[in-house]
């Protein structure tokens, strides 16, 4: 059988029996490529450290500002936006930072821009900052108080 041009593929079995890879045929792979690089894209980014969530737990329980908890971030690069950063499934924002004097800043998961949040005694300023390869992150504070 002319098996590179058939769509096929053979899942590969160790000396257990466990699965330990998939053999697809060089016709089924030009289906698959455009897809499996998308994940591999994805997969391949450095390692992300844990979100910092009992620092935003701890800044939820020690919250003194004078207005309820906010949970809504948007972006502000490619417009993505959520009511509540935590209940999205799939995820559309990373917590990155979660700091007890109040500043939050989370990753956008569609164009990893920063979206940093300052809460302040009575209000809360946004600050979207585009994505940069060099991950210098400048920090203009307090701009514009
Ligand atoms: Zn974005």
């Amino acid at each position: 059988m002319g098996k590179s041009n058939e769509l096929n593929y053979t899942t590969l079995f160790d000396a257990q029996g466990e699965c330990f890879g998939v053999l697809v045929s060089p016709a089924l792979w030009e289906h698959l490529k455009g897809d499996a690089e998308a994940h591999i894209g994805h997969g391949c980014e450095p390692e992300q450290p844990p979100e910092p969530l009992a620092e935003w737990e701890n800044l939820k329980s020690s919250w003194d500002f004078k207005y309820p908890i906010d949970t809504d971030v948007q972006c502000g690069v490619c417009g993505a936006s959520t009511e509540d950063w935590e209940k999205d499934d799939p995820r559309k924002f990373r917590l990155k930072t979660a700091n007890f004097t109040g500043i939050v800043s989370f990753q956008c998961l569609q164009c990893k821009a920063r979206i940093l949040k300052r809460h302040f005694t009575d209000k809360i300023t946004v600050e979207t900052q585009p994505y940069q390869e060099t991950k210098t992150y400048k920090f203009d504070a307090y701009k514009g108080r």
